[in-house]
């Protein structure tokens, strides 16, 4: 992972840049998906407050939101801080994959996961909801990519998908609540791009980052058994944090499941 400086601040700008893009766009078309509104249309973006459409200055991802200092510049009001979190979130971990992998299948892959990962955690936290074919899309597209790797890296991912789901469904069967069917796909989809060792790590890092959020604020009362938390995001979070530190992780543990990881992971 030395390479940062053979890459090049001014690349990784790039790449951070590019990211902050795609994470506004993700971050447009996951509202549109939640307000059942078209993706592409004659609709300009405009101020959720006071309706006028925003110019592109007011658009540039990450950059606008703290010159404006968050506020709408016509009538003031507040920005929601999602947006910004949304072009951050991309730009900071498309560029840190970058750094990662460099360019080549592998960041190909990290990017599908991390960006329709992001997706599917949006619609999540805004309405409790992961829609069907964006998690399977995800699983689609990881496919798709894998027939470069031949017949090995395709198997590894139909697995993946199938570890991914069925873990989850069997939670969902055996605790009747907490977790929907939603989560299952979302890790079918997560699955079938990171095959079923990366997919096995994901769900231990999403379970983990869930737990030590959700134990101490049932801890503190502020959380009841019923209360419906969306648990997309730690999933997605999971499986984001293995794309760094799975190679790594498998190396070292991964002796019952043997360390050999496949591709594109290595
Ligand atoms: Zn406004």
């Amino acid at each position: 992972m030395g390479h940062v400086y053979s890459i090049g601040i001014i690349t990784l700008f790039f790449v951070f840049a590019a990211g902050a893009c795609a994470g506004s766009f993700i971050n447009a078309a996951a509202m549109r998906t939640v307000a059942e509104k078209k993706w592409w249309g004659n609709e300009r973006s405009a101020c959720d407050s006071c309706g006028k459409t925003l110019s592109a200055a007011d658009l540039v991802p990450v950059v606008s939101y703290l010159a404006l200092k968050g506020k709408c510049r016509y009538c003031k009001h507040p920005i929601k801080p999602r947006h910004f979190a949304a072009e951050l979130i991309s730009g900071a971990f498309t560029a840190a994959l970058f750094w990662r992998w460099g360019f080549g299948p592998a960041f190909g892959m990290s990017l599908l996961v991390l960006w329709f990962s992001l997706f599917n955690s949006l619609t999540d936290i805004e309405n409790g909801f992961i829609y069907d074919v964006w998690a399977i899309s995800l699983g689609a597209a990881g496919l798709a990519a894998r027939i470069a790797g031949g017949w090995p890296a395709l198997l590894d991912g139909v697995l993946g998908g199938a570890l991914g789901f069925g873990f989850i469904a069997v939670i969902i069967l055996v605790s009747r609540g907490g977790m929907g069917w939603g989560d299952a796909l979302l890790m079918l989809g997560i699955g079938g791009a990171l095959g079923w060792k990366y997919c096995a790590f994901g769900l231990y890092a999403g379970f983990l980052f869930g737990g030590l959020v959700v134990v101490p604020l049932m801890l503190a009362k502020k959380l009841k058994r019923k209360d419906a938390i969306p648990l997309g995001p730690f999933l997605a979070a999971g499986s984001v944090v293995t794309l760094f530190v799975g190679n790594a992780l498998i190396l070292r543990y991964g002796a019952l499941i043997g360390s050999r990881l496949g591709w594109p992971w290595g």
